[in-house]
């Protein structure tokens, strides 16, 4: 299937594209990787009248910067990038996570940024912007803005972007030399069932598949922080959760996967 009819235009600047969008309204959107966007666009699940295309911002808006602030990373910084980049083990766990996403060329293509805003509640940049206390900066009209990553996911495939905002970078503040993400998938590629994700010096426990965002897991947090087990945490998570039923599997099946991954999570988050 073919999208429905759009006008393309391509962003010269990161202002001048914010501000064709606000001028476009509603029936507007970006394109960065297009690995969600086109699809959804194929199926007639999205029909954007006009589409503005990011990708001639790659110069200005896909590095990746350890400073002082915390590690940088631009919205169009593709997750092949990441795969590649020498993070040091402050960050490793952003590198390691990026085998999950898709097969090789969706990496080479898709952007975090894009990630971020098409927020799948199972998507790893999704994940590990919760677990590591990231801040989202965002363009809009009225200038510039920080989202902490715990407030920019309302729902399934929600945020609290507005309409003409564009994601400029994410920031990971602080070092996760014991963080690590695991999930399970039917398929090598696909989206994951369950996800599950630590941070054992934050005492950090997030979840993906079991809620319309990603969701930290305050119970297994607890047990962590008052140095519990790792099979007492990943308990104490899949107790707490109200998991959906679906096609994929039913509440049980994601509980059990839970206490699983989170096991798996926390013996590699050690490592
Ligand atoms: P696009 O598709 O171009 O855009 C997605 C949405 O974000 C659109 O609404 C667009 O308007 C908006 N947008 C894009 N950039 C910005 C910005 N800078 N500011 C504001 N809004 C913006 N992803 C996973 O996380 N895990 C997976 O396992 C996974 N598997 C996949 C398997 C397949 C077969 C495919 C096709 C895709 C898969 N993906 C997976 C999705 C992939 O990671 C996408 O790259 C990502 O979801 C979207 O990034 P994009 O750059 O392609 O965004």
């Amino acid at each position: 299937m073919k999208p429905a009819p759009f006008t393309y235009h391509r962003a010269r600047d990161v202002e001048g594209a914010v501000a064709l969008l606000a001028e476009l309204g509603e029936d507007a959107k970006y394109i960065a990787g297009g690995q969600s966007l086109v699809a959804m666009m194929n199926f007639r699940l999205a029909r954007p009248a006009h589409l503005v295309d990011l990708t001639g911002l790659r110069g200005e808006l896909s590095s990746i910067r350890n400073e002082s602030g915390g590690l940088r990373i631009g919205a169009l910084t593709t997750h092949h990038q990441v795969e590649n980049a020498p993070l040091g083990q402050d960050f490793a766990v952003l590198r390691d996570t990026m085998k999950w996403i898709g097969h090789l060329p969706i990496r080479t293509r898709g952007t975090v940024g894009g990630s971020l805003a098409h927020s799948d509640a199972t998507a790893e940049w999704c994940l590990l912007a919760v677990l590591l206390g990231a801040e989202v900066v965002v363009q809009g009209s009225g200038g510039l803005r920080r989202v902490p990553a715990e407030d920019l996911f309302l729902g399934f495939f929600t945020t609290a972007l507005e309409p003409e905002e564009m994601i400029i970078e994410v920031v990971f503040p602080r070092a996760a030399s014991h963080a690590a993400l695991t999930e399970y998938a039917e398929r090598r590629g696909d989206f994951a069932i369950v996800a599950a994700a630590v941070d054992l010096d934050a005492k950090r426990v997030v979840l993906g598949g079991v809620a319309p965002v990603p969701l930290r897991v305050p119970e297994a947090e607890a047990v962590l922080a008052n140095g519990g087990t790792f099979a007492e945490c990943a308990e104490a998570a899949a107790t707490a959760i109200d998991p959906p039923a679906d096609g994929n599997g039913s509440a049980d099946y994601r509980r059990a996967l839970t206490r699983t991954l989170l096991v798996r999570a926390c013996a590699e988050a050690m490592q």
